[in-house]
């Protein structure tokens, strides 16, 4: 019996400009075609596990169908190096703003990796932050959310830090110690801001829409990064509850990477390395989660202060340059490696 097809999401329509120029030869007539990335294969990408044990297989070969003679062959993907594997751990953060009339919803993914020779470091000096921040809780019993402990006020608040001054500076020494971690640690913000309009029913659609889009945006650019420099990657996502979707991430999300499996683009881009399902973990569970938190945070608070013409109260340049990506009005990519205070101001330019 044929096993039962997955869910899955459809690929967003994000393509990189080396592929539109490779075409391919028919091994039958010698014709030359042209290979459509984002066309939708009959088998997904995954790697089998031979019964014996032994590593997996990995396709390095996409299905394509001549034009001319019309008989189907594989054409064959170029194998990229693989010296080692990166785990990139994921978290979100959104805002709405109010522009003359207009409802506009920002929404961005971080993604943070780190060399094992400063994990440790990390531990450490995060262990100091939260215990500042909770000195009564075991750091380890607690995530480190930064929306909480900024939004933390009244008769039942529950951390030491007393006022808006005292949240600063926390902030501003946190982003001081993960901009110190560099260049071991690497960081990666996909971001992209739309117009809600319409019902309830219709605002909930667009931004279930955008938020899909966005993290198979920011699976394919940190695939293709980590690729070119000849890395593996998993990636581990926090696993909160969505408020758009009332169901856990790895629900819609693992949807949209099996999705993505579906992709010539996908095949591409692994370049025959063996690409794992994403992992969702307990939210807060490791050290990065909690960083990419804050990442995210500072971003997005960056892009709802920026439109008021000023900066977050924790800028994100304070991070250090970052991998910044986000998607024009028109569809075309934009990417810099720079402040994300700076690269957020493209959304603000005529
Ligand atoms: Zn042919």
């Amino acid at each position: 019996m044929a096993k039962p097809k997955k869910r899955y999401k459809k690929h967003p329509g994000l393509l990189l400009s080396e592929l539109e120029k490779v075409t391919s030869p028919c091994t039958n007539c010698g014709a030359d075609n042209s290979i459509d990335w984002l066309n939708e294969m009959r088998f997904p990408h995954e790697a089998i596990e031979p019964h014996g044990g032994g590593g997996r297989w990995v396709p390095i070969s996409v299905p394509v169908q001549c034009k001319i003679c019309e008989s189907h062959y594989h054409h064959k993907i170029p194998v990229l190096e693989r010296e080692s594997t990166w785990h990139l751990y994921g978290d979100e953060a959104w805002r709405i703003i109010e522009d003359k009339g207009k409802r506009i919803h920002f929404f961005c993914i971080t993604l943070v990796a780190l060399h094992n020779s400063r994990q440790e470091e990390l531990n450490l000096k995060l262990r100091k932050f939260k215990l500042e921040a909770r000195p009564e809780l075991a750091p380890e019993e607690w995530p480190h959310h930064f929306t909480e402990i900024w939004s933390d006020s009244g008769a039942k608040r529950k951390f030491a830090l007393s006022g808006l001054k005292e949240k600063i500076q926390y902030g501003e020494r946190l982003a001081k110690m993960i901009a110190g971690l560099s260049p071991e640690i690497v960081c990666y913000n996909i971001s992209s801001a739309t117009i809600l309009k319409g019902t309830r029913k219709e605002i909930a659609a667009t931004i279930k829409l955008q938020k899909e889009q966005i993290f198979k945006e920011a699976l394919l650019i940190t695939l293709d990064s980590m690729r070119q420099n000849k890395k593996g990657v998993v990636w581990h996502f926090d696993n909160v509850k969505d408020s758009t979707t009332r169901e856990v991430t790895e629900g819609w999300a693992m949807e949209c990477f099996l999705g993505l499996q579906y992709t010539p683009l996908f095949t591409y881009l692994a370049g025959g390395t063996y690409i794992p399902e994403p992992e969702f973990m307990k939210p807060g569970s490791h050290p990065l989660l909690e960083i990419a938190d804050f990442i995210s945070f500072c971003v997005a608070r960056d892009f709802m202060k920026i439109f008021e013409g000023k900066l977050g109260e924790v800028p994100s340049a304070r991070l250090g340059k970052i991998n910044c990506y986000r998607t024009n009005v028109d569809g075309q990519p934009d990417a810099a490696y720079e402040m994300a205070s700076f690269f957020l101001m493209r959304y603000f330019l005529p």
